[in-house]
C-alpha cells in the first residue's frame, strides 16, 4: 500500500508530484507529505495527518518550489497516521529524505544500531531507519555518490520497499529502490519520473521501466536513468513495458465518484476481455503460455486469492470442477503460505490479484513455483510483479480501478476464470467444439445483461432505505450464488461500515438466524437455478422472523415477488455458474447507496488500501 512519486527535470515538481499523489491516493489515504529540493540548495517540504486534499491546501502557501522532488501518500504499518510519521523522512542532517511503500522488518535492530551511533530519530515509523542508514552511507563508504549510498543501505535492510531518496547534496538527482513493493520510472522530455504505479504517470509518458527486485536506480534531471543491480553491476536493458491506459481512464469523467464510473464499465471491461476469444480449436487463450498437452495433463488446481479475488476464487473453482472435471483447492493466500500443499507433476496454480501486486498472493505463487507447480496469474496491470513471476498471465483489461472497493476488476476477474476453465475442459476432452462455442456465445452475453441491470440501479436505491437505522446485516445464497452473498456483504462492509455477515443459506439455521428479528435487513440472492427452492425456504424462515428481506431475483419469479419486502430483479442468464457476473451488480450497487446514505466516501474507506502490499 501507499504511493510514492519522485521527479526531476525542467519543470517545477510540486504540481506533478501533488497530482501523483492525488491519482495514487487509492493506495493509501491516512497521510501526506512532499518534499522538494529548492533553488537556495535545501530541502523543503510539508506534511500532515489526513488526505492529499490537506496537503495540497497546506502547499497553496508552502512557496515549494524547486525542479526535484519526491511525495509519499501513507498507510500506516508502523506508527499510527500523524504528521509526525508522514513522509517524507529526514536524516539527522535534514539534507536527505525519503519515502517508503512496504514494512522494513529489521527496523528494530537497525534503529537500536543508529541510535547507539548518535542519529536521532522523529517518528515512530519503520522507515525513518533508511534516512539515517542513506546518511551514514554516503558520508562513509559510498562518498558522496547516493546510488551508491542507497544500495548500500538496502543492503541492510530486510522486508519490503519501494523507496525514493533525494539528497541536497546530489542535486538533481533522485534514487528509486525496490524490493516486493511496485515502483515504475518513466523517462520523458522534461525528466525523469517515478511512481508506484502507472495511474500516476498516465499522460506523462508511453512506456515505463519496471524496476526489478533488488534493483536501484538514479534518475538525473536531463532525463536519464541508470540502473544497477543490488551487486552494483549494471543493469543494461532493464525492463521496459508500455502503458496501455490513457489519463482519462482514471479520472471521473462526469461521474459522482470512481465507484459509479466502475460499476458503470463493467459491460466495456467484459467486452475487451472476451474479444476474440474463440478460434477454431476452442477458447483461445495465448497469452498463457501453456502447450495443449500441458493442459490435458492438469490433475489438481489450486486457486490462491485475497479479498474479493478470493470470491473469484470460489467461482473459479465450481466452473473448473464442472466443465473440466479437475479437483480444485481455493484459499486465502495469506492463509495457504503456511501449511503443506500437495504438489504432483501436473499441478496448476492460478493466482488472482487485481493488483498483481498483492503481497500474500504473491507469496503463494513462489512458494507454487517452487515447488514445481505451474503458475498462472489472472492481474489487471500489466507488467506488474505477479505476471512477472508467473509462468503465465491473463490479464483481465479493465482499465484502472481507482476506488479501493473492487467491482468490475471482480466481474471480470470471473469472466477471465470462466475462459480458463473453458480452456482446460476443452483440453482434456470434457467440453467439445460445439459445446464450448455454445458457452463463449452466453458469455458474450454477459454485458448486455449487465447494462440491463444498470438501467435498475433505481431498484437499488429504494431497497437501501431498508438498511435505515440497521446495526448489521445478513447475506444469504447458495452454491455460487453462496458467494455472491459474501461478496455483497464484503462490499457493504468495505464501503459502508454496517457489519454484514453472510452465509450459505442451508447453513442459517444453524447460528445466524438467531440474529433475525423485526426489521433486520436479509439479502437473499435467489436467481433461478437449481438451489431456487431450497433459498424460497430459507427465505419463508426469514420472513416467519418478521426481518427484512431483499432479494436478488429472476425476472418474472412471482414467489420471490410475494414473499419478500423489495426485489432486485435480473434478467435471466442461461446457465447458472455465470449468474454470479449479473447478480453482482445489484449489490455492488446497493453498497453504495447504503454507503452514501450513511454519509460515506465510497471510494476511500477508512483504514482499507487498494493494493496490499504487505504481508
Ligand atoms: N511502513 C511504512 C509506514 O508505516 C510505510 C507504509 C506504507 O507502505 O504506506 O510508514
Amino acid at each position: 500500500m501507499c504511493g510514492i512519486v519522485g521527479y526531476t527535470g525542467s519543470e517545477q515538481a510540486a504540481p506533478f508530484l501533488l497530482a501523483g499523489l492525488a491519482a495514487l491516493e487509492y493506495r493509501g489515504y491516512d497521510s501526506a507529505g512532499i518534499e522538494v529540493l529548492s533553488p537556495d540548495g535545501g530541502l523543503h517540504g510539508v506534511k500532515c495527518a489526513g488526505r492529499v486534499a490537506t496537503l495540497q491546501e497546506r502547499c497553496a502557501t508552502a512557496n515549494l518550489v524547486g525542479t526535484s522532488g519526491i511525495a509519499h501518500t501513507r498507510w500506516a504499518t508502523h506508527g499510527a497516521p500523524s504528521d509526525k510519521n508522514a513522509h517524507p523522512h529526514l536524516d539527522c542532517s535534514g539534507r536527505i529524505a525519503i519515502v517508503h511503500n512496504g514494512i522494513i522488518e529489521n527496523y528494530r535492530q537497525l534503529r537500536e544500531q543508529l541510535l547507539t551511533a548518535g542519529h536521532e530519530f522523529a517518528s515512530d515509523t519503520d522507515s525513518e531507519v533508511v534516512a539515517h542508514l542513506v546518511e551514514d552511507s554516503l558520508n562513509g563508504p559510498a562518498h558522496g555518490d547516493l546510488l551508491e549510498a542507497v544500495r548500500i543501505a538496502c543492503g541492510r535492510l530486510q522486508g519490503s520497499w519501494a523507496l525514493a531518496v533525494i539528497s541536497a547534496d546530489n542535486p538533481g538527482q533522485i534514487v528509486v529502490a525496490r524490493r516486493r513493493s511496485p515502483l515504475v520510472i518513466a523517462r520523458t522530455g522534461d525528466g525523469a519520473y517515478a511512481a508506484s504505479d502507472v495511474t500516476a504517470l498516465a499522460g506523462k509518458a508511453s512506456t515505463v521501466i519496471q524496476l526489478e527486485d533488488g534493483q536501484v536506480a538514479r534518475m538525473d534531471k536531463d532525463g536519464s536513468v541508470r540502473v544497477i543491480s543490488h551487486d552494483g553491476t549494471l543493469v543494461s536493458r532493464p525492463a521496459t513495458y508500455k502503458i496501455d491506459w490513457d489519463a482519462s481512464a482514471a479520472t471521473l469523467g462526469g461521474y459522482p465518484d470512481f465507484m459509479a464510473k466502475e460499476i458503470a464499465e463493467q459491460p466495456e471491461a467484459l467486452e475487451r476481455l472476451l474479444a476474440d476469444r474463440l478460434g477454431s480449436d476452442g477458447i483461445r487463450l495465448d497469452e498463457l503460455d501453456m502447450t495443449a498437452e500441458e493442459a490435458a495433463t492438469i490433475d489438481r488446481v489450486y486457486v490462491v486469492a485475497c479479498g474479493t479475488s478470493y470470491h473469484v476464487g470460489l467461482i473459479t473453482r465450481t466452473a473448473i470442477e464442472t466443465w473440466a472435471k479437475v479437483p480444485v483447492v481455493v484459499e486465502t493466500a495469506s492463509e495457504f503460505i503456511y501449511h503443506d500443499v500437495l504438489v504432483t507433476d501436473h499441478t496448476l496454480c492460478v493466482i488472482i490479484t487485481q493488483s498483481g501486486e498483492t503481497a500474500d498472493t504473491l507469496a503463494a505463487g513462489r512458494k507454487m513455483h517452487d515447488l514445481g507447480a505451474k503458475v498462472l496469474a489472472i492481474t489487471n496491470v500489466v507488467g506488474c510483479t505477479a505476471a512477472r513471476e508467473s509462468d503465465g498471465v491473463l490479464y483481465i483489461q479493465a482499465g484502472p480501478e481507482v476506488c479501493v472497493c473492487s467491482t468490475k476488476a471482480y466481474t471480470a476477474q470471473m469472466v477471465a476464470a470462466f475462459l480458463l476453465a473453458l480452456y482446460l475442459a476443452h483440453r482434456k476432452g470434457e467440453l467439445d467444439n460445439i459445446q464450448v462455442a455454445e458457452k463463449y456465445q452466453e458469455l458474450r452475453e454477459l454485458p448486455d445483461i449487465i447494462r440491463e441491470v444498470l438501467k435498475r440501479s433505481w431498484q437499488d436505491r429504494v431497497a437501501a432505505s431498508e438498511f435505515e437505522g440497521a446495526y448489521s446485516s445478513l447475506f444469504i445464497g447458495r452454491g455460487v450464488n453462496a458467494t455472491t452473498a459474501a461478496e455483497g456483504a464484503l462490499k457493504l462492509k468495505e464501503i459502508s461500515y454496517l457489519h454484514a455477515e453472510s452465509y450459505a443459506a442451508g447453513e442459517m439455521k444453524h447460528g445466524p438466524i438467531a440474529l433475525l428479528e423485526p426489521g433486520y435487513p436479509v439479502v437473499a440472492v435467489v436467481p433461478r437455478d437449481h438451489w431456487h427452492d431450497k433459498t424460497v425456504s430459507n427465505i419463508e424462515e426469514v420472513i416467519a422472523r418478521g426481518a427484512t428481506c431483499i432479494a436478488v431475483a429472476t425476472d418474472g419469479d412471482a414467489d420471490v415477488a410475494a414473499l419478500c419486502n423489495r426485489v432486485l430483479w435480473v434478467p435471466p442468464v442461461e446457465d447458472e455458474i455465470l449468474e454470479p457476473v449479473v447478480t453482482v451488480v445489484h449489490l455492488q450497487m446497493l453498497a453504495r447507496y447504503v454507503a452514501l446514505d450513511r454519509g460515506c466516501d465510497v471510494d476511500k474507506p477508512r483504514n482499507l488500501a487498494k493494493s496490499v502490499t504487505v504481508e
